[in-house]
């Protein structure tokens, strides 16, 4: 890159200061009325306890100062609505600016928890369609929507497994997860305090049922497995699946996180699972990443009903009440009724949507994904020989053989003006390449995406030092990754 002449404004270069670095003394952001009250010393009149210390350092700005710093800040965000966000098993989709409007209605978006229930009865009945309706999508009878994520609704099927088991007189001792399982299911096994035992995949990336009869005994609580499965393929064999483990008295629990390839088009409560969560952060269009607000519906076949968090929503003489007697209930796992806000735009996706509708989003998921997987298959080596469901994962083996990995063509995707494909998992892929396109993509941006992939492609045979170099476009090149996770520089002034 030629190197501009003479200081360069950090406003330009985004090259943004800290704010401890802008800080000026004796700046301020704000102005307080002239006081009309008696001045009294705040130590005395909150208790000493209560009243913060002056906090070094901090930084003194003004209005504008900060309002530019956060402002700059923000367009170093690379986000859904400036482009594709082809991260596989994240289903970043569009999110319709609908579930927007519907969420900043004052009564929805100013109710508060502890609300009388005579006055939250619209709240109760938003979330009382919602349960309803995923129960139609899941194929499920009941729904809890406490859960404020995808691996806290793992967590809450995975209890509700254990409690169920447990009201039989044995709680068991193992969960079976397969080695392409997304990692939160066997953190979740081992929270719930539960063994876990890996599952090899067969040659096409699933379960195998033979190897999944020899595994399963009275000591195997439940399975946990991802459907369509993290390699974007769809396990044919759930039914059979399900028989071998229902034989033994063990459940069947399903990952549902990426319920895009199924919405419409299959139910798992029909091919045998007992519980499942799904991320309505994903598949149901809430805004996600950097760290939330989710929401982990859970779905329960009857028998494992009586054992949901409780309170549950009951309706007497035609008003909406929180029932709290439930003698089975593993109890709250989230402070309220779970993350509202979330609940309310999952719900104007829904509807705005309808159930055609709904049908036609997850067959242009497919479509797109196998889209995809048609136009890079000759220059990326295709995982798993069956059809693609949501998403379709490449191996990076053709690219190794010139020193480019996963990794670098990541970053390579930076500099064409992509955020990256995920990279690395399913672990059981060799130097994975994961792209989830979702629904809401036109043509036009998939062939852009396309067109970039199999430009890197052949840079990687003609020049493969820049591929592994790259990105060469950005404020910072390659970080020491390893550090910043291990050893993160939080403080100003360490
Ligand atoms: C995203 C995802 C999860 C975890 O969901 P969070 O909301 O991030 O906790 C679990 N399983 C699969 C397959 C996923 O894709």
């Amino acid at each position: 890159m030629p190197k501009p002449l003479g200081k360069i404004r950090p406003h330009f270069t985004q090259n943004e200061q800290l704010l401890f670095e802008l800080s000026r003394p004796g700046k301020t952001g704000y102005q307080l009325p002239e006081l009309d009250v008696p001045d009294v010393d705040a130590a005395e009149a909150l208790g000493a306890g209560n009243v913060r210390e002056a906090i070094e350092d901090f930084p003194e700005v003004s209005e504008v100062e900060v309002i530019r710093h956060f402002t700059r800040l923000s367009t170093w965000n690379y986000g859904i609505d400036l482009g594709l966000f082809p991260l596989g098993s994240c289903t970043m989709k569009y999110n319709p600016r609908i579930n927007e409007a519907v969420a900043r209605i004052a009564g929805l978006a100013w109710a508060h928890p502890y609300q009388p229930e005579s006055l939250s009865q619209g709240a109760m009945e938003i979330m009382a369609v919602l349960e309803h309706h995923l129960g139609d999508i899941f194929g499920m009878d009941e729904v809890t929507l406490q859960p404020a994520a995808g691996a806290h609704g793992e967590y809450t099927g995975i209890m509700l497994v254990r409690a169920y088991l447990e009201s039989q007189g044995n709680p068991r001792k193992k969960v079976l997860c397969p080695d392409s399982a997304h990692g939160t299911n066997p953190a979740t096994a081992m929270i719930a305090g539960y063994q876990v035992e890996t599952l090899k995949s067969n040659g096409q990336g699933m379960i195998d049922p033979a190897v999944l009869a020899a595994a399963v005994n009275e000591d195997v609580a439940a399975m946990m497995i991802t459907n369509p499965n993290t390699v974007g393929v769809f396990e044919e064999n759930i039914v059979q699946i399900a028989g071998i483990l229902h034989a033994k008295g063990a459940q069947v629990y399903m990952d549902g996180a990426n319920l895009n390839a199924l919405v419409g088009v299959a139910r798992p409560g029909d091919f045998g699972v007992d519980v499942l969560h799904s991320n309505l952060h994903k598949t149901f269009s809430t805004p996600h990443g950097g760290g939330g607000p989710g929401a982990g519906a859970v779905g329960v076949k009857s028998h494992l009903a009586p054992f949901l968090p409780g309170p549950r929503l009951k309706k007497t003489d035609g008003q909406w009440t929180w029932n709290h007697d439930l003698p089975q209930s593993i109890g709250r796992v989230r402070a309220y009724y779970g993350n509202f806000g979330v609940l309310v735009r999952a719900l104007a996706y829904i509807m705005a949507h309808g159930g055609p509708g709904l049908k036609t989003a997850t067959i242009d998921a497919l479509l797109n994904a196998n889209y995809i997987r048609a136009r890079l298959k000759d220059y990326f080596q295709i995982a798993y020989d069956a059809p693609s469901m949501h998403e379709c994962v490449f191996e990076d083996t053709k690219q190794e053989k010139q020193g480019a990995r996963t990794g670098d063509i990541a970053k390579r995707l930076i500099d064409y003006g992509f955020h990256p494909y995920t990279v690395s998992f399913p672990m059981i892929v060799h130097g994975a390449m994961m792209i989830e396109p979702t629904e809401t993509e036109p043509k036009a941006e998939l062939d852009a995406f396309c067109d970039a992939m199999i430009a890197i492609a052949k840079e990687v045979e003609a020049e493969p030092e820049m591929v592994k170099h790259a990105p060469h476009l950005t404020r910072t090149s390659r970080v020491d990754e390893v550090s910043a996770a291990r050893k993160p520089v939080v403080r100003w002034k360490p």
